[in-house]
């Protein structure tokens, strides 16, 4: 039989495979290790106006794995939604933000900043989230309304209106929401109008391909003619060069971000920016 295993076998080893699954329980276990032991921190990118003019941050967070070395956002934070990790997680950051702004409030240079936390739509879900933001929100003395969470459109995969009530809740402690890379998923406009936000942010993905004459700029006036309608503030991201810069001026944009006004840096080099 061994002889004729060929096309018909099924195979149930594949090093491959195996290899990823390595990877991913030592990348669990070194997480919840990186947790513990602060190796975890959050980089800051401005938002800027029309002018340049720093008015928010926000907050990416970064992990310097001892053996590893850098680990990008991208690898882990789908994987700690996967395990969970992404609960105590997602607390950590939202804690750093607000021990920052509660921090920030005391400097002049620095007491306007807002600062724009990523949240995962996992911990949306899970069932303690409202009051873990408020007991965060109290227990660091967050400045009231400088904080804004930034979810995607991944939330009109589940259950809508209890998401919606949840931010509702977290919106009458003083927290502002963005939606963030929109124009990637699936949300149509009745969906965008039923959920509460203050602020859209125009995927990197249509600033990256504007060449203001093309259909582009047709996708991108439409989507910032439809965020006014809504009242919402509109974020471009991705911003690398002067043509995008002034282009998306143009067409309305109210806020901008993208290597062109500063990469996510740490805070203490971003401090000589400010
Ligand atoms: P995002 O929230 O859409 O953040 C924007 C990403 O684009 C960041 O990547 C940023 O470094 C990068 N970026 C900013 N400006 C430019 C530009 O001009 N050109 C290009 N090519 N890229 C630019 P980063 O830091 O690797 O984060 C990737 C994603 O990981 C974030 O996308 C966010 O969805 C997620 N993430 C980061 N921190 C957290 C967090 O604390 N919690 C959660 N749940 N997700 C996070
Ligand atoms: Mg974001
Ligand atoms: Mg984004
Ligand atoms: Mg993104």
């Amino acid at each position: 039989e061994a002889k004729n295993s060929g096309r018909n076998t099924i195979r149930f080893y594949d090093p491959k495979m195996q290899e990823a699954i390595k990877y991913k329980v030592a990348i669990e276990t070194s997480l919840k290790r990186a947790l513990k032991k602060n190796e975890l921190e959050l980089y800051y990118q401005p938002k800027v106006d029309d002018a340049q003019t720093i008015i928010a941050l926000e907050a990416l967070v970064r992990w310097n794995h001892p053996e590893r070395g850098f680990i990008p956002p991208s690898e882990f934070i789908p994987l700690a939604e996967e395990n969970g990790l992404i609960i105590p997680l997602g607390a950590w950051v939202i804690k750093t933000a607000c021990l920052q702004l509660a921090r920030w409030s005391l400097e002049e240079k620095t007491s306007s900043l807002t600062i724009a936390v990523n949240l995962s739509i996992k911990q949306l879900q899970s069932d303690n989230f409202v009051a873990t933001v408020e007991r965060i929100l109290k227990s660091t003395k967050c400045p009231k309304g400088k904080l804004i969470f930034e979810i995607t459109e991944t939330l009109f995969m589940g259950d809508v209106d209890a998401i919606v009530s949840k931010m509702r809740n977290i919106k009458e402690m003083g927290v502002h929401f963005s939606i963030d890379d929109f124009g990637t998923g699936y949300s149509s406009l009745s969906a965008i109008k039923k959920i509460p936000l203050d602020e859209l942010k125009i995927d990197q993905s249509f600033t990256q391909d504007i060449k203001s004459t093309d259909d582009e700029a047709v996708i991108i006036h439409t989507i910032i003619g439809m965020a006014k309608n809504l009242g919402l503030r509109v974020v471009a991201e991705g911003v690398e060069t002067n043509a995008q810069f002034e282009f998306l001026k143009n067409a309305g944009c109210h806020v901008f971000q993208g290597y062109l006004f500063s990469k996510p840096l740490p805070f203490e080099a971003l401090k000589k920016i400010l």
